[in-house]
């Protein structure tokens, strides 16, 4: 069976054009996927194409007895009835089409099926999320490890068309096994190979990427992809990097989510900020208790940092589905916040989600305070692992992000403080 994009041929019998396509070969031969016009989509994803990577082999099907071909597709023009080509690209399932196959070298008949892919894409989703209408929305994920690749991958599939994605990493080995990329992909940049993955969930996707990381430097940057988002996704592992992304999403009114793992991913908690309503990380801060165990631990820098001993503290274990039960709280959260103001059937869910901060234990560890909670068996009354925890915690009037810390001081100490002032003062400190 051959299968092509609808809307490539659309486009190809609209063009009245030939073209010389390829097809990335899986399986020796045993399954063509992935058609690219060497036209205009060099190696990137276009629409009416599927996206086709260039490490990739592709095996070209251009010409007839030309070495190495072994895919041909004849669709003819002439045979479309009353010019069904011209109209939306799902009439173009009815276009006529035949393939051939070059097998022990000679050409055998293929069926042909033409796909109108983007409406076939999320057929599976309809009646919940109609396929345009996450369609003009912005996402913004800063940080591409473990959980982050996991929510830009669940995302990938919800039709959402523009992403920004920010990281400086490279993927190496050790990340593979919490990742959502491959040994083959390792020592490419997180930004590319998520980029690739988004694509194959969605081809018709605009991905931007920045190789880089968040710091005071990058501010202006930051506040330009912020201003132009509708959410934003936190996923560092620092928490530096943390209190910048929520200082400008609040002073950009975008609302942001927070995601983070305990150590050895044993929980973790996802707070939600919206700007002006609810707390913002700065006020989730500061009614942590000292020393809250909200660090994760995930590099050696990190984890010197936190060495307490002569011992040198090991980079923390954490298992990918501990890390996805987490990530996937995030992704919930996102969609209702997209979906704001916007038809859906899963409106009932906004009443459930209304908690600013959310915990999650993956199990009973032992020597956190957890360790002696009920199993969670058939328990429907004490607190267990497995089970979400929406928390109520109040904006901080005197917060040094989203509140009047300046003004509040200045009542404090009875001195009048000048705007200048004010703004300084309003940078909060970085992280100790
Ligand atoms: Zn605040």
């Amino acid at each position: 069976m051959i299968i092509l994009a609808g809307e490539y041929v659309e486009r190809l019998i609209c063009e009245d054009r030939t073209s010389d396509v390829t097809f990335l070969e899986k399986d020796q031969g045993d399954a063509y996927t992935a058609l690219n016009d060497g036209n205009d989509c060099s190696g990137v994803s276009c629409p009416g194409t599927l996206h086709v990577s260039q490490r990739m082999q592709e095996v070209d099907v251009s010409t007839i007895g030309k070495p190495g071909d072994r895919v041909r597709v004849i669709v003819s023009p002439d045979d479309v009835q009353g010019g069904a080509h011209k109209s939306g690209s799902s009439r173009s399932a009815g276009v006529p089409a035949r393939g051939y196959v070059l097998r022990n070298g000679r050409w055998e008949d293929a069926p042909v099926q033409i796909v109108p892919v983007r409406d076939e894409l999320y057929s599976r989703t309809r009646g919940l999320l109609e396929t345009d209408v996450l369609s003009d929305s912005s996402v913004f994920i800063v940080g591409l490890g473990s959980g982050g690749s996991y929510i830009t991958w669940e995302l990938a599939k919800l039709g959402i068309m523009n992403f920004t994605l920010m990281d400086h990493d490279r993927l190496e080995v050790a990340n593979v096994v919490r990742h959502m990329a491959g040994v083959s992909d390792v020592g490419r940049r997180k930004t590319k190979v998520m980029t690739d993955m988004i694509h194959d969930k969605n081809p018709y996707a605009n991905v931007r990427t920045h190789e880089t990381k968040v710091s005071w430097d990058n501010i202006d940057a930051l506040r330009e992809i912020i201003r132009a988002s509708d959410l934003v996704i936190v996923a560092l592992d620092n928490r530096e990097g943390r209190v910048i992304m929520n200082k400008v999403c609040v002073e950009e009114n975008t609302p942001c989510v927070f995601a983070g793992a305990f150590q050895r991913a044993h929980g973790g908690q996802v707070l939600r900020v919206r700007p002006g309503e609810s707390p913002c990380y700065q006020c989730f801060l500061e009614a942590l208790p000292r020393q809250a165990g909200d660090q994760e631990v995930s590099n050696p820098q990190q984890a010197q940092r936190l060495a307490y001993s002569d011992r040198p503290v090991a980079v923390e274990a954490g298992l990918s589905t501990d890390i996805a039960a987490i990530s996937l709280m995030v992704v919930k959260l996102a969609i209702q916040q997209l979906l704001a103001g916007k038809p859906t059937t899963l409106r009932s869910l906004d009443e459930d989600l209304v908690a600013p901060w959310y915990f999650w234990l993956n199990r009973r560890e032992a020597g956190t305070e957890y360790e002696d909670l009920q199993p969670l068996e058939f328990n429907i009354d004490g607190m267990t692992v497995l089970r979400w925890y929406g928390i109520s915690l109040d904006r901080n009037p005197a917060c040094p992000c989203c509140g009047d810390f300046v003004g509040r001081v200045a009542v404090e100490q009875g001195v009048e403080v000048s705007s200048d002032e004010a703004a300084f003062f309003g940078e909060p400190e970085t992280a100790s």
